[in-house]
C-alpha cells in the first residue's frame, strides 16, 4: 500500500462514455492517431485534449479557432463532460461568417462536437489560415529587425555567456 496519492485526478481510465445529450453509450472510434468517442445515436464527438489536431489535422487544432479573432465567447452550457462528469462551458467560435458554439469542459480540457461540428470549425480553420499566416510573417519580420541591430543570434548568447564567466 503506497497511500500517498491522495490527490484526485481525472478518471481518464474511464472506457465507456456515455453521450451527455442522450446518454447513449459511445462507441471509441479511430481516426488518425486519435481516439475519439462517438455517439450512434445523434452523430456528437467528443475529443479528449490534443485529440483534434491528431484526428482532423492541423486546421482542426484549438490554435486555429481558439482566438480572440473568432470570438471566444463563454458561458456556463447545459451538458456534463462525458470524460469526467463536470459541467461544460459553452464557448462561441466564429468568423467570416461561420458560427459554432461549441461545448468545453475547464476541468479536462475534454471537446464536445455536435454533428457537424467540426466540419464547422475546420472551414473557420480554413479561412482564419492566412490571417494566421500573415500574423507569423510579421512576428518573423519583428525578428529579423532585431538581427539587423546585432541583438539575436551569437550575439546575444555571447552575452549571456559573459554574465556567467564574469561571476567567476
Ligand atoms: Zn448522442
Ligand atoms: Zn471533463
Amino acid at each position: 500500500m503506497s497511500g500517498a496519492r491522495g490527490v484526485k485526478s481525472v478518471n481518464m481510465d474511464n472506457k465507456v462514455l456515455e453521450c451527455p445529450r442522450d446518454h447513449t453509450t459511445m462507441d471509441e472510434v479511430t481516426v488518425g492517431d486519435a481516439h475519439l468517442d462517438l455517439c450512434g445515436k445523434c452523430g456528437g464527438q467528443f475529443f479528449d485534449t490534443g485529440e483534434m489536431f491528431a484526428a482532423f489535422g492541423v486546421k482542426a487544432d484549438p490554435s486555429y479557432w481558439d482566438r480572440d479573432e473568432t470570438g471566444g465567447g463563454v458561458k456556463e452550457g447545459n451538458i456534463g463532460c462525458p470524460r469526467c462528469r463536470k459541467h461544460m462551458l459553452l464557448q462561441d467560435v466564429k468568423y467570416d461568417g461561420t458560427h459554432v458554439e461549441i461545448d468545453r469542459c475547464g476541468h479536462c480540457g475534454g471537446v464536445w462536437l455536435d454533428k457537424g461540428e467540426v466540419e464547422s470549425l475546420m472551414t473557420i480553420g480554413e479561412k482564419i489560415k492566412p490571417l494566421l499566416d500573415k500574423q507569423k510573417a510579421d512576428a518573423q519580420a519583428e525578428l529579423d529587425k532585431m538581427g539587423e541591430v546585432d541583438f539575436g543570434g551569437a550575439g546575444l548568447i555571447a552575452r549571456f555567456l559573459g554574465l556567467f564567466s564574469k561571476k567567476k
